[in-house]
């Protein structure tokens, strides 16, 4: 293994999905749904195979339609003008977006700001690009952003910040406030946002945000989405970046050599998504509102402290009430302890042995069916010590 992935094992999701399949525990690891998204969107990419629509390469920039899609998107819900020609690149998913944009625009040694807990493709393509993490923290128990911290994160080294809002692990969805000081702060310096935006729709009861909104962003700010999350088409890895014709244009170059395109026929689905299916991302997000109710009740009645979250598909809890330190060796042990699969948050952070402060602490995933979620609360109840 070249020295930059250094550090770099198998992504904690695979191996925490491949617990769950081996001891056949409810898995509230990786975040994907059990229920796939809209049929009528899913038939819209079996029309689009059958009728040759994307069978063949497509553009290099992603099929004119779902271009034209994402532009009409971000005017309709945001008010932002997208040039779908110039200012649009669909991607394998967000994660390439994310992998093409930091090759593209990262030198070697150049620094990269970053939320910390950090969704771990972050690190790897920060790592894979030769750049440096300067991680800014989300510290419990509110996960807030700390602006002081993020301003002496920034220095003549940085290159980009990389900001993730709905944020995934934690949940936190970034303020008004919070956005324009990272907006204040970028401009003031100079700096481009590459802003992962996947859990856009997803939040409950607070506004989604988008970076590029603010005051200065528009012309340095790179917008990361992707139909995984809106849709929940997780497997169909399709995603897309705009921003400023020249930054796009740089994603480009790099994303021509990773995958140069992929998913043709899906591309036209996504597109027919995008214009049609906003009462379902509505209902979707309102259903995940109570998914989330469900769980924190559910994780709560076992005993741990529960941080509740905004957005996302993920909630965080404390292990420690329950007399658990170490969250690694708990989500080890939990399949055989409750047949439960979770993700322990420390793997997602610069310290990470057995008593980094987030050691404690468990992503639990509440994208599942009700009786899914019902069923792993009372597994988890088996957790608190008796008579309790
Ligand atoms: N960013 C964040 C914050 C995520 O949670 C995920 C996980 N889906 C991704 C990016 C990757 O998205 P995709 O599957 O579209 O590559
Ligand atoms: N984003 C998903 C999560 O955080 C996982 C995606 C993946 O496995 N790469 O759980």
């Amino acid at each position: 293994l070249a020295g930059r992935l250094a550090g770099t094992g198998t992504t904690i999701f695979a191996e925490m999905s491949e617990l769950a399949t081996r001891t056949g525990a409810i898995n509230l690891g990786q975040g994907f749904p059990d229920t796939d998204g809209p049929a009528e969107v899913m038939e819209a990419a079996v029309r689009a195979l059958r009728e040759g629509r994307g069978n063949q390469y497509p553009p290099g920039a992603g099929v004119p339609e779902l271009r034209q899609a994402v532009a009409r998107h971000q005017r309709r819900w945001y008010g932002l003008d997208v040039d779908p020609d110039r200012e649009v690149l669909v991607t394998a998913g967000a994660t390439e977006a994310i992998a093409a944009a930091l090759l593209a625009l990262v030198e070697p040694g150049d620094e990269v700001v970053a939320l910390e807990p950090y969704y771990d493709s972050y690190t790897a393509g920060i790592a894979m690009a030769g750049g440096v993490r300067v991680g800014v923290p989300l510290r419990a128990p509110d996960f807030r952003l700390d602006v002081a911290a993020l301003r002496a994160a920034v220095g003549p080294r940085t290159r980009l910040i990389l900001l993730n809002s709905p944020h995934n692990p934690t949940g936190t969805v970034l303020t008004r406030e919070e956005l324009a000081e990272v907006a204040r702060i970028a401009v003031e310096r100079d700096l481009l946002v590459l802003t992962d935006e996947v859990y856009e729709h997803l939040t409950y009861g607070v506004p989604h945000l988008p970076l590029a909104t603010f005051p200065g962003m528009a012309e340095r700010t790179l917008t990361v989405s992707s139909a995984g999350k809106t849709f929940s088409f997780t497997g169909w890895k399709v995603g897309w970046v705009h921003g400023p014709a020249e930054l796009v244009a740089a994603v480009r170059t790099a994303k021509q050599f990773l995958t140069y395109v992929s998913g043709g026929p899906l591309q036209y689905a996504v597109a027919e998504a995008l214009d049609g299916q906003d009462d379902w991302v509505r209902g979707l997000a309102a259903e995940l509102r109570g998914r989330r109710d469900l769980l924190v009740d559910g994780l709560r009645r076992a005993g741990f402290e529960v941080y509740v979250p905004d957005g996302t598909y993920f909630v965080t809890a404390d292990a420690s009430p329950l007399g658990f330190r170490d969250g690694r060796e708990l989500c080890r042990r939990l399949p055989e302890l409750c047949g439960v699969v979770a993700i322990p948050s420390v793997v997602f952070h610069e310290r990470q042995g057995p008593d980094a402060p987030s050691a404690p602490l468990i992503r639990f995933a509440f994208c599942k069916r009700p009786e899914e979620l019902r069923a792993a609360a009372s597994r988890l109840a088996r957790l608190a010590p008796s008579g309790s």
